[in-house]
């Protein structure tokens, strides 16, 4: 007996010291003890600002692992974007920031958030862990750069397509109501996308070890697109679209957009970015639900080709095309309120 327990405390020990070595070598910024836990009692508007120089070596070395080229800096002449973050924040709605208040550590402003040579970043978010690895927060970075631009021009960049007329096709993007085109929107929209990363990491929506053949008992967000061979709404089509834009085949990939839109029409996809991963998915309902449903913003992409329309794409959750979504969402937000 006592032998045992002995060994019970040896594998404490050896338990203990694993952990600790996992949790060093860890980059900083992913260790709650970093970020301190003053951020928890700031308003979420004072969490806002230009990421901490101590934070750029260990960020770019965390940045490295999940494979991002990174150049990344802090931002400079940033002052006024953080008065429209601080806006854009006050302009969600009171429930969305509720929603965020516990497990937001912050909002930092940063340049060079490229993923690679051929897409750029706006936003990114990532989780930070205590001791335990159990989940504390989330850091959420801006690229101050790429949110520098009209709302409708940067749904234009986040779905890849040009709004510019390119060998005869062209997308006009809205994304903004009238007199609303402005960098507030476009942070707005960016910010929501990244909460749904925020409450993904805090609530283990989307099993970060998501796999695709894999029948899952209890999968729920992910297996309204991701996993039921007869529900499967997951399209290669898409997936091979959005190859050609990460390789840089620009041409292949602007002249089969009247696919790609019609793939898109009949998926339950709230929009071209949502394909490319269940966690992607889950970030875009998430903002797009926000934005459409309790915000009544627009979301419309129209392709034109040599002048003609072609399709006209709106938000799912508003057009019927996502109902399995909208029911989530809408019993999301309903027990949310209780
Ligand atoms: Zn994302």
């Amino acid at each position: 007996m006592t032998k045992g327990w002995s060994g019970w405390g040896a594998m404490a020990g050896l338990l203990l010291a694993v952990l600790f070595v996992t949790y060093t070598m860890a980059p900083e910024v992913r260790r709650a003890s970093f970020w301190g836990d003053g951020w928890q009692e700031k308003p979420l508007v004072d969490r806002v600002s230009v990421l901490p120089a101590d934070a750029l070596p260990s960020l770019r070395e965390g940045l490295s692992d999940h494979h991002f080229i990174s150049k990344v800096v802090p931002a400079r002449n940033a002052e006024y974007v953080i008065k429209d973050i601080q806006q854009a924040i006050e302009d969600v709605p009171q429930e969305v920031r509720d929603l965020v208040f516990d497990r937001l550590v912050g909002i930092y402003l940063v340049e060079g958030l490229a993923q690679s040579e051929h897409s750029d970043n706006l936003g990114m978010a990532f989780e930070v862990q205590g001791f335990w690895r159990q989940h504390v927060g989330t850091v959420i970075l801006i690229d101050r750069n790429q949110t520098d631009q009209s709302a409708n021009e940067a749904m234009a960049g986040m779905e890849y397509v040009p709004s510019q007329d390119y060998r005869g096709m062209a997308v006009a993007p809205r994304l903004a109501r009238r007199g609303e085109n402005d960098r507030v929107t476009t942070l707005r929209y960016v910010l929501l996308h990244e909460f749904g990363h925020l409450i993904d990491f805090e609530r283990d929506i989307v099993s970060r070890w998501f796999s695709y053949d894999e029948a899952h008992a209890d999968c729920a967000f992910a297996c309204l697109s991701w996993i039921n061979p007869q529900r499967h709404r997951y399209s290669r089509s898409l997936d091979a679209a959005l190859d050609q834009v990460r390789s840089g085949n620009h041409d292949e990939y602007v002249r089969s957009l009247p696919d790609t839109f019609k793939h898109l029409e009949n998926s339950n996809f709230p929009s071209l970015y949502a394909t490319t991963m269940p966690a992607e998915d889950f970030a875009e309902s998430f903002a797009m639900y926000v934005h459409t449903v309790l915000m009544r913003r627009p979301w419309e992409l129209t392709l034109r080709q040599n002048g003609t329309i072609v399709s006209e794409l709106g938000s799912c959750f508003t057009d019927g095309r996502c109902r399995d979504k909208r029911d989530y969402f809408d019993r999301f937000f309903a027990e949310a309120r209780r």
